[in-house]
């Protein structure tokens, strides 16, 4: 159905088939000028400039034209793919013509910076990529917070070039491959396929090198960054040192530095979000009676906690405001004591207290003052 559909070639040009060149070469300007998407804004502009455009590749071509009468546009589809003709096949054939047949219109300047858009799409800023380091951290620093001197072997601009990648003095010449198109043409049977050359890389110029870094443009250095860490941070933090990544290219904006906060465990205090929990051991008889305590802090000071009476194995004992600093907001989260019963053994007893037979006489008279406990715990349900 859309081969039924498509129009006659020689009608769309509004030609006669026995056309000279020059006539078909004269309608299509006045066509392309009058329906160029850039200039006309009618709905169906672009779809008309399409259509002209694919008429002039084939009528314009004697070979294409000689196949174009005999089989019509059969000639071109038979072969597969119907989209042989895409806009921009046929367009990037057709843009030197184009630039032409604009030029004197006031209009070349719009080519030039289409062309000169496409060439320069390599010399687009490119962001730096950011640079990972993990810093290992004590409990300490992380509850005070520090600064971190990192040592990052970071891309910065070739100072040789001034970040171009070339050789200024050497000036440049126009590629050779693609005569300063920045892209070669490739003719398939009827097909031409437009592709960013390969030797200039769609530049449409040569350039020497820069000798120092080899046309990167960026050398590699070793760098200290000195990295600020607040007060609060766990393991998995992440700072981020903003711009001390890899510099840029082009221009583009330099990548960031992440620092990675790992914590070290500590010898005495457990971690679990803003709060620390330190074990203690409790006498038998603190437990039952209960008592004071002064135990360490991160801050160096000590802390006085009490202990109730009658604490059982497993108690927290909740002191305020002494556990770490909260990284987003004021405040510090809390310390938990954990109480411990130690338990001595009997057999050590003589060694423990010297007066090992004495503790024990006296636990055995407290054995028998004390209640009969009630043996089986009944469960809460
Ligand atoms: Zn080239
Ligand atoms: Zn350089």
């Amino acid at each position: 159905m859309a081969q039924s559909a498509k129009r006659d070639y020689y009608e769309v040009l509004g030609v006669s088939r026995n056309a000279s060149q020059e006539e078909i070469k004269k309608a299509y300007r006045r066509l392309a000028r009058k329906y160029h998407p850039d200039f006309n804004k009618e709905p169906d502009a672009q779809e008309k400039f399409k259509e002209i455009n694919e008429a002039y590749q084939v009528l314009s071509d004697p070979e294409k034209r000689k196949l174009y009468d005999q089989y019509g546009h059969s000639a071109f589809t038979a072969q597969g793919a119907p989209g042989d003709f895409t806009q921009e096949v046929v367009f990037t054939d057709l843009g030197e013509f184009l630039e032409d047949v604009f030029k004197g219109f006031g209009f070349e300047s719009i080519f030039e910076k289409a062309t000169r858009g496409r060439r320069r799409e390599y010399r687009r800023p490119i962001k730096g990529e950011d640079i990972y380091y993990t810093v290992e951290l004590s409990l300490e620093e992380a509850y005070r917070g520090t600064v971190v001197n990192v040592p990052v072997d970071r891309e910065v601009p070739c100072d040789a070039c001034g970040g171009l990648g070339f050789d200024r003095s050497k000036g440049e010449r126009t590629c050779p491959t693609c005569g300063g198109r920045g892209e070669v043409v490739q003719r398939q049977f009827f097909m031409t396929i437009a592709q960013t050359c390969p030797t200039c890389r769609g530049e449409g110029v040569i350039r020497e090198p820069c000798p120092k870094c080899r046309g990167r443009a960026t050398v590699r250095v070793r760098e200290e960054v000195r990295v600020r860490i607040p007060p609060g941070v766990d393991s998995g933090s992440r700072i981020m040192a903003e711009g001390k990544g890899h510099a840029g290219i082009y221009g583009g904006p330099s990548g960031n530095l992440i620092i990675m906060v790992k914590l070290k465990p500590h010898a005495i205090f457990e971690r679990k979000g803003n709060n620390l929990y330190l074990d203690v051991n409790l006498k038998i008889t603190e437990a039952i009676l209960g008592t004071e305590l002064h135990v360490p802090t991160l801050e160096g000071s000590k802390v006085r906690v009490k202990v109730p009476p009658g604490a059982k194995d497993g108690d927290l004992i909740r002191v305020e405001g002494y556990g770490m600093p909260k990284l987003l907001g004021d405040g510090k989260g809390d310390l938990f004591v954990r109480v411990n019963i130690d338990v001595p053994k009997i057999g050590l007893m003589d060694k423990l207290f010297g007066d090992g037979k004495r503790v024990l006489r006296l636990l055995e008279e407290l054995n028998d003052l004390l209640p009969e406990p009630e043996r089986i715990r009944e469960r809460k349900v």
